[in-house]
């Protein structure tokens, strides 16, 4: 395990900064606007770069509400993008908080069929590992796996012993520090409100006093606001981001030694979220979640946050009309489980029988920018698209976080490429 040590956190600049210009302008200081701002000024020291989040600080929605998990490239359709440039990111990731001396833990992890009916799609999961290259793979039986975690059971599992654990909002933050040591700027409260551009340039205004700011390229990195903002510039409303609360539970300190490292099920290859799971963190309490219930607003971190012109836009797309007619009978289960604590461990007790509801406190919840496509379908890889000077992310999910220095590297020389 590497070490943490005292923070630098970069110099992040009040609104009243604001410059003029900037070559590029990053919307959104989440990991992959803040690496892609990285990228432009690694690989051009000269450009002005200047990243402009809306909140007060960096990395706090998706970014600051993940597992924290960095994922080996298990899942993913071979020859996607997520399982290329997930592999491809491991290694740039891994090197990054070796040199910046943040915490990085190769726990490992199980993904386990819990009955002889979960086996094919195990063997599914197998195979794809396989073919995307992940190192140090094994199938374990019964026995396997309580060597491993002494308090799941299953009926076999796929072991990934490289799989990791790390704070990517130190990351997040250590990165911002690159940027502006090279020059860029990250400006916080400052809220894209629009965007207009024309043959040779991107304008792009910020908050309600509606300062003008001019750049070459536009790069839209904006998380579960990305397709909102992708109108702006004159791109299509679809895909349209779906938010996607996962909620998480904390299990009480006495029972943490439940869990020495990641334990999940087999995913419902129907979707692209990976079950509720339990996760080890690096400040070494242990989560168990996230599940995936429909959020009624783009920052609809409860129950209680609703957005009725979130709800407007949604249903104005044939996208969202699609998935809530064809998924809608797995959606009351989740809002079921969301609501009923028992109910979501008892999927939890299947794999890892010794959790109580009673040790079990609710915790944080983030919330996933999942696009959809016209037909309703859950876009599975990451999209990127541009519109001339605009380019913008328009999925991004899980495993971004892991992903984003190799999806940085992409993006900004799409970036490059536009101006
Ligand atoms: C519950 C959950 C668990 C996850 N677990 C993992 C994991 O274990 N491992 C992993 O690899 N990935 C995980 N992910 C995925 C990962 O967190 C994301 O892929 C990644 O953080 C995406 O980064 P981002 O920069 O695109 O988005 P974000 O972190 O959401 O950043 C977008 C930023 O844009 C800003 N913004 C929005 N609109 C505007 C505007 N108009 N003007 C200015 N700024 C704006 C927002 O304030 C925000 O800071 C998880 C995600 C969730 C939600």
């Amino acid at each position: 395990m590497a070490t943490s040590e005292p923070r630098n956190i970069a110099d992040i600049s009040p609104p009243s900064d604001l410059p003029n210009h900037a070559d590029f302008v990053i919307i959104g200081g989440g990991i992959i606007g803040l690496a892609v701002a990285r990228q432009l000024l690694l690989s051009d020291e000269r450009r002005s770069v200047a990243v402009l989040e809306k909140e007060s600080t960096i990395a706090t929605h998706q970014t600051g509400r993940s597992s924290g998990v960095v994922h080996a490239g298990i899942y993913y359709r071979p020859g996607s993008q997520k399982a290329e440039l997930t592999r491809r990111s491991v290694g740039m990731l891994r090197e990054y908080v070796e040199t910046h001396g943040l915490p990085y833990i190769e726990c490992g992890k199980l993904v386990i069929a819990a009955s002889e009916s979960e086996v094919p799609l195990l063997r599914d999961l197998e195979h794809r590992a396989t073919a995307n290259g992940v190192p140090g793979l094994e199938v374990v039986d019964r026995a396997g796996i309580e060597r491993r975690e002494p308090a799941a059971v299953g009926h076999l599992a796929i072991w990934s012993p490289t799989t990791a654990i790390t704070d990517f909002v130190a990351i997040a933050e250590r990165i911002a520090l690159d940027v502006t040591t090279a020059g860029g700027m990250v400006i916080s409260d400052a809220e894209v409100v629009d965007i207009a551009q024309s043959a040779t340039k991107v304008g792009v205004v910020v908050g309600t006093e509606r300062r003008l700011i001019t750049a070459g390229v536009a790069v839209v990195c904006a998380g579960v606001q990305s397709d909102r903002l992708a109108v702006l510039a004159g791109d299509s409303a679809e895909p349209a981001v779906v938010p996607f609360r996962g909620e998480y539970l904390r299990l009480a300190a006495a029972k943490t030694e439940l869990v020495r490292g990641l334990i999940y099920p087999v995913p419902d290859p129907n979707y692209p979220f990976l079950g509720v799971h339990l996760t080890r963190t690096v400040h070494g309490d242990v989560l168990v979640g996230p599940n995936a219930v429909l959020a009624f607003a783009r920052d609809g971190y409860r129950w209680r946050d609703i957005e009725i012109s979130h709800l407007r836009d949604l249903a104005g797309t044939a996208g969202f009309r699609h998935l809530a007619a064809d998924h809608w009978r797995r959606g009351v289960v989740e809002s079921w489980r969301s609501v009923n604590k028992r109910a979501y461990v008892r999927d939890v007790q299947r794999y890892v029988p010794g959790v109580a509801a009673s040790d079990l406190v609710r915790a944080r919840a983030g919330v996933r920018a999942q696009a959809v496509d016209r037909s309703g379908k859950l876009i599975d890889d990451f999209l990127v698209g541009r519109k001339e000077r605009v380019v913008t992310v328009r999925n991004a999910p899980s495993p971004g976080a892991t992903a984003a220095l190799a999806l940085a590297e992409d993006i900004a020389a799409n970036a490059a490429a536009a101006i």
